[in-house]
């Protein structure tokens, strides 16, 4: 899925819980794990969703995003669902919009 409409999708999420729900984080998160999609497009090297999106590589950018959050002073639980609902979130989407799994 292109990364806009991953961020879209979340809108609903910021709506519900707009204090307990960092759509900054969510699309930090969301980016980042996608600009293994445009390095890979730039090469023209398939396939274009490798190690970042995959469990292992998102958990690393969720963890990564997370830590960044707190020495950036960020509100902890909004950030934290920001970041972890951002990339798992990412990674079921994906997973079946793009077929990873097989
Ligand atoms: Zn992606």
């Amino acid at each position: 899925m292109i990364t806009p409409l991953h961020i879209v999708a979340a809108i609903p999420l910021k709506i519900a819980a707009p204090k307990q729900f960092s759509l900054l984080w969510f699309s930090i998160t969301n980016i980042l794990i996608d600009v293994e999609v445009i390095y890979y497009i730039i090469l023209l090297e398939w396939p274009i969703h490798r190690f970042f999106h995959s469990l292992i590589g998102v958990s690393i950018i969720g963890i990564s995003c997370f830590i960044l959050s707190i020495i950036l002073k960020q509100k902890k639980l909004p950030s934290f669902f920001g970041c972890f609902i951002g990339v798992y979130s990412h990674y079921v989407i994906d997973g079946f919009y793009h077929n990873l799994w097989t």
